[in-house]
Order: C-alpha cells, then structure tokens, then sequence
C-alpha cells in the first residue's frame, strides 16, 4: 500500500460513499436471503455529456457561467436527505451501485454454470445479504480470536497474536501497520515498510486538539468504545473502566503520530534502516515471531514511516500490563469487525461512525454496502463483470486516443512556456514520455483463486479477503514493482495520478455518461474528460508531482531559478482564488486548493488545445444553437453540476483541497481569451478578464 502522495480528482467524498440516496428508488422486494426475487439485466441510466435541459439560459453566460451551464441541474437534483451534498459524480456513482447490485443480484442467483468470477462475487455478495445466518452466528465468528486473546501470558507473547489479528480484521490496524512500498530512491523495487497504525478516531487529530467540538467528540466515542465492550459481554462497569484504557493507550500513540500536514512531505516518510534498527527502537517486541507469523520475504532495507511512533509502541510495551493489552486487542477485534458483525454492532457502528461523526440521518440499505464491500474485496472480480458490461474495446481506444492527444498538448506547452529554462523543460518531457496511461481496467486481472468464498459465512468470507490481501501486499517485498497494478477498482468514479509510478488511471467508472459519452462529439467530451485528463497530467509537474522524477524517484529535477518563476505564476491564481466567498464570509483558503486550482486551470487548456487538434479537418457547425465552441465549455462546466448544504460548504472550506464547484467552473474561464470569444463577452463583465491579468501556468 504506497503511504505516497496520490493526486485525484477525488470528487466523491467518503460522505457520499456512507450515506445513502434510498429515497430515490423503489427496492424490489426482498426475500429471506436480501437477494432480488426477480433479478433484471442491469441498465446504467443515461444521461448526455452535454444537455440542454441542464443549463438555465435566462442566465447571462458572461456574468454567471456556472450558473448559465448548471442551473437546471441545480433545479432538477434537490439534496436527497441523506446526503450532504449533491453533484453530477455523486449521482453517477449512486447509479453505478444500482448498476452493479444488478449483476451481483444475478451472479448470486445464477446456481447453475457460473465462471470463477460470476461463483467469487455471486457468493460473497449471497452471504452478505444473508442476514439471518449472519444473526444467527453472532460473535462465534471471532470467538477462536478473542480465546486467543484470553490465553495470552505474557506481554511478550503478543507478538504472533498481533500478527494474525492484523491479518485479518479488516480495515484497521492492531498496533502498527506492515506492508510494502515502493523504494522511495528506486522505483522499480519493492520494500518491506512499517507506518503508524490507523487509530479508533478519524486523525490524530482529534485525539490532541483541545476546542470544545473535539472535546466533545473524545466524550462521545468513549461512549461508543464502552458500547462495544458491553455488546462483547462486559458489565456495564467493567466496559467503562475498559473504555477509558482505550482511550488512554490511543491517545498515547496518537500524539507520537505524523500529523496530515507532515505527511504530504515525502521526505518525512523516508526513513530507510535495517531490520535490526527497528529491533533497536522497540526491544520490547518479539519481532521474530512477529515476521515469522506473517511470513515476510527477507528484510534487507526497510523503511519506517513513522520512526516517533514506534518509540512510543515500546514504551507502551514496556510499562503497559498485559491485562490492558488484552483489553486493548479485543477492542481492535470488535470494532475492526462490527460492520460486518451482527446488527447491534452494525448499528452502533452506523451510530457512531457514519451518523455522529459524518452527518447521514439514514443507514445505507443493506444492498448498498453489500455492492461496495465487494468492490472493496474482490474489486477485479467484479470489475471484470462491470467493464464486460460497460467498457467496449472501442470506448477503450477513443479514451486512449483522447489521452494521447491531451500529452501532446502538454508537449507543445511545455516548449512553449517562457518561464522555464531549457534544462528544466528537457526533465520535463522526459517525465512526460515516461508517464503511462492505464485506462479503463488492468490488463492482467488479479486473481482470487485462492480466497475462501462460502455463501453462509460472510465475516469468514471477510477475513479470508483480508488476509489475502494483507499476503499480496507482503509478498511483493523485494520483488520488483509491477507497474500493471491499479489502485483503485473499474466501477471508481473516480481518476489518478501517482507519482512513484507516473502513471495516470482512469478506471471505466469514470469514462461513463455524462463524463465521457460515446454518443455525443468531442466537444462536450473533451471540455469534461478532457480537461480532467489534463489535470491529472498537471499534477504530475506541480509542487508535489514535481518532487519525484521520470521514473518516479524521490528526486527534485527543476533548477531553483525555474521553482521560483513558478511559484510567482502559481501566485496569480492562489490570488484570484482568495476573493472567492464560499459561504457567508467564509472565503477560499486558497494557499489549500491552489495545487488543484493551478491543475483545473492548466487540464482545461490543455483539453482545448487537445480537441482543436483532433477537429482540425472536421466542418464543425453549431448544435442546438450553440457554436462548437460554446458547446466545449458548456461540456466542460457540466462535469461539475452540484448542489451543497451551507454546512457541508463550510467543512468543506476548512478541509477540503478542492475549490467549491461554482468556482471550479468560473475561476477557470475567466483566464481562457478563448471563452470569452465563444460567447461574445465584453470587457468589464465577470467572467472576462483584463487581458494582462488573466493567470497562466501551463
Ligand atoms: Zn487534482
């Protein structure tokens, strides 16, 4: 798992992914096993990358272009009341849920001929939705781990206990997470890495931060730790005292954990040692129990994320009893496994996590997490039936080829650009011949062969998936990288860059209607995918892309001079950025979104360069009234039609690295002379620029 910076459009927020839009359509009755009685051959809705009925043309174009291009949208798609927000990728990506629970209804049905990947999804899906079996076991699931637990003697034996429990909880760390990352000063290999665990609350953080909102989030997910021991079986007294040693013992390791901010710094998360060098800075773990039990390649080089963290792990170990690690291992067991286990732990899990931390009034359906735990766990089993399904060896080329065209752009800009010194522009094309484009779906499927799968018993389904995974992750040490992998499943409405790899991903999820739509031309579709191409090709060359060479090295190749000159580019927009109100007086923390300002900016130029360039030879008449041109920018605003609640606008200001959509849309064409001149606006109007003012990066 790369603990490295990964660039993404990242539009679909984790709010979103919890929270459900069940008031939208009407479920099939269910019988016993939760599956659909009457299964039908799943149809992903259509809607087109460019439509009329979107745009609100009462609107002045030169004063409000999001609002010309949107406003229908706006109209159309109320806030469901569970969701914080509402947006063209949240409603695709809720379609695709729906899309992807038909064919596991079916996969799961079909008893007869199935192939190994219909049977892997069909059942694993079957037992998930089985909730009376589910019921019925109750914690005999992990009864064999907590009796381990139980059995513990001594402080010292945790080790091969830690090891199998991190295995195989899903989702969450024990102690310390173990893994393998790509050697951050040799891209091409593999290296055994040990990072910081993943604590009970969000961030380290909330452990720390002494306003009352915090204060009061700490009270309120102590209640919840007491919650899980009382379901385990603990006297509501012992529970208590137990949730205060929770408390206690993660609010030690998060203080000596990297904070966010710290780790956007890869240089931070270099530490490169010696096996025997973390044996030094925690003696009080039997380390060769641990790496038998998990059975770890040699260890030549390591790479420990988070050297301050495990100085704190020993100390732990070392002054903590064994009674407070039991204590402290059974928690880790229980809330690592309640949104799998029996409905009262489901349901305190919702409480806490989903409804209390995050907002949502209603738990998602069944079905829903359901689909999205087997994209999670078996993510290109599923993907092989979605993209079978969505993603035609045509589509694959045209995306491709858009692709292609969009890096030439790049090409010509970088040796246009007269900021930048010869030398730096020589790296600079170097890394971008070097990037490869991996579009729509691997070429070599993962395979799950080996992954127990049974229809009547889900959290062993669970824990299998895991373990699996955990056994992929460590057995890459020492091999060489292979640079087929994907990080994100083919149903991802999503998209990214990584610079260890440098390569751009864009899974078929995101190369759907209305994002990329086959049945329309290119300009719709290069105004939307095609500027989002050409941000996740920016990225690559920003001020963290930058940071890493052409093959994905940690290694800065841009002379001072040219860093500088950037910066003073890059200022134009952060300025520009700053004047924008998010809600009430709230303003644009722009020095937080610039690096994805500077890349929607720098993606929709390249995309307009792009689709001239593959139009050239093309008669190009107006549609509907509206000129090729405009139609490129009304594509390109309606990938981000979105309604947000206030409250969500200002969280969002506070953390979120991307700009508000209205301005996404807007603070990009007032810099484009090309916009203007689409839609006859004159000089002084809001969307227009005074020439010398308009920022360019790119
Ligand atoms: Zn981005």
């Amino acid at each position: 798992m790369t603990r490295m910076p990964i660039a993404c459009i990242c539009v679909v927020l984790i709010a979103t992914l919890l929270a459900s839009a069940q008031s939208q359509q009407v479920q099939p009755p269910a019988q016993k096993t939760g599956l659909a009685t009457n299964p039908q051959e799943p149809v992903l809705p259509y809607s087109p990358s460019l439509d009329l009925t979107s745009m609100d043309k009462s609107v002045d174009p030169c004063v409000d272009f999001y609002q010309y291009s949107c406003g229908g949208w706006q109209k159309k798609n109320p806030i469901p009341p569970d969701q914080t927000s509402w947006s063209v990728y949240g409603k695709l990506y809720q379609d695709n849920l729906n899309f992807l629970r038909g064919i596991l209804d079916q996969a799961a049905r079909d008893k007869g001929q199935r192939d190994k990947v219909t049977q892997e999804i069909g059942d694993f899906y079957a037992a998930c939705m089985d909730e009376t079996t589910i019921e019925k076991r109750g914690l005999t699931a992990i009864k064999p781990d907590l009796d381990a637990i139980a059995r513990l003697k001594s402080v010292h034996d945790l080790a091969p206990v830690v090891a199998h429990l991190e295995l195989s909880i899903p989702n969450t760390s024990v102690i310390f997470d173990a893994g393998s990352i790509q050697d951050p000063d040799d891209s091409e290999q593999q290296i055994a890495n040990f990072d910081q665990g993943r604590l009970g609350l969000p961030d380290r953080d909330y452990y720390t931060n002494e306003d009352p909102k915090s204060k009061e989030i700490r009270e309120r997910y102590v209640q919840h730790v007491q919650k899980i021991f009382e379901l385990l079986g603990d006297s509501p007294d012992a529970a208590k005292k137990n949730a205060s040693t929770i408390m206690r013992l993660e609010t030690s390791m998060a203080q000596a954990s990297q904070t966010r901010v710290e780790r956007r710094d890869p240089y931070k998360l270099k530490n490169k040692m010696k096996m025997g060098d973390l044996e030094k800075i925690v003696p009080a773990f039997d380390w060769k129990s641990y790496l038998g039990e998990v059975k770890t390649p040699a260890l030549d080089v390591i790479n420990v994320t988070a050297p301050g963290f495990f100085k704190e792990v020993n100390t732990l170990l070392s002054g903590e009893p064994l009674e407070n690690w039991k204590i402290y291992l059974r928690y880790r067991l229980a809330n690592g496994y309640s949104p799998y286990l029996s409905s009262r732990f489901v349901l305190e899990n919702f409480e806490f996590y989903v409804k209390y931390l995050r907002g949502a009034t209603e738990m998602q359906p069944r079905w829903k997490r359901c689909v999205q735990y087997t994209d999670n766990y078996l993510g290109e089993a599923l993907g092989q039936a979605y993209v079978r399904k969505v993603f035609s060896p045509e589509l694959k080329q045209s995306t491709l080829d858009m692709v292609r065209r969009i890096e030439a752009a790049m090409e010509i800009r970088i040796n246009q650009l007269d900021w930048m010194s010869p030398e730096t522009k020589a790296q600079a094309l170097t890394k971008l011949h070097g990037i490869r484009n991996k579009i729509g779906y691997p070429d070599k499927w993962r395979d799950y062969s080996s992954v127990r799968i049974t229809r009547n018993d889900f959290l062993d389904d669970i824990a299998h998936a895991t373990e699996f995974e955990a056994h992929r992750q460590i057995n890459k040490i020492g091999k060489p990288v292979d640079h087929s992998e994907w990080g994100m499943t083919p149903p991802t409405v999503d998209a990214y860059f990584n610079p260890q790899m440098n390569d751009i991903n864009f899974p078929a999820g995101v190369l759907q209607p209305p994002l990329y739509d086959v049945k329309l031309d290119d300009a719709p579709n290069y105004g939307n995918t095609g500027g989002t191409i050409g941000h996740e090709l920016t990225h690559g060359f920003d001020d963290e892309g930058s940071q890493f060479d052409a093959k994905g090295n940690l290694k800065n190749w841009w002379t001072k001079e040219d860093r500088q000159k950037f910066e003073e580019h890059t200022k134009c927009v952060e300025d520009q950025y700053a004047q924008y109100v998010v809600v009430d007086d709230v303003h644009i923390n722009s020095k937080l979104t610039l690096g994805e300002d500077v890349a929607d900016l720098g993606g929709e130029i390249l995309g307009y360069m792009a689709w001239k360039d593959a139009t050239k030879d093309k008669n190009l008449q107006p549609v509907d009234g509206l000129t090729p041109d405009q139609r490129f920018f009304i594509g390109f605003a309606q990938w981000d039609c979105a309604n947000t609640r206030p409250e969500d606008l200002r969280v969002r200001a506070m953390t979120d690295p991307h700009s508000p959509p209205r301005y996404r849309i807007n603070g990009v064409v007032v810099n484009m002379p090309e916009f203007a001149q689409a839609f006859s606006c004159k000089p002084g109007q809001p969307m227009v620029k005074d020439k010398d003012k308009a920022c360019k990066v790119w």
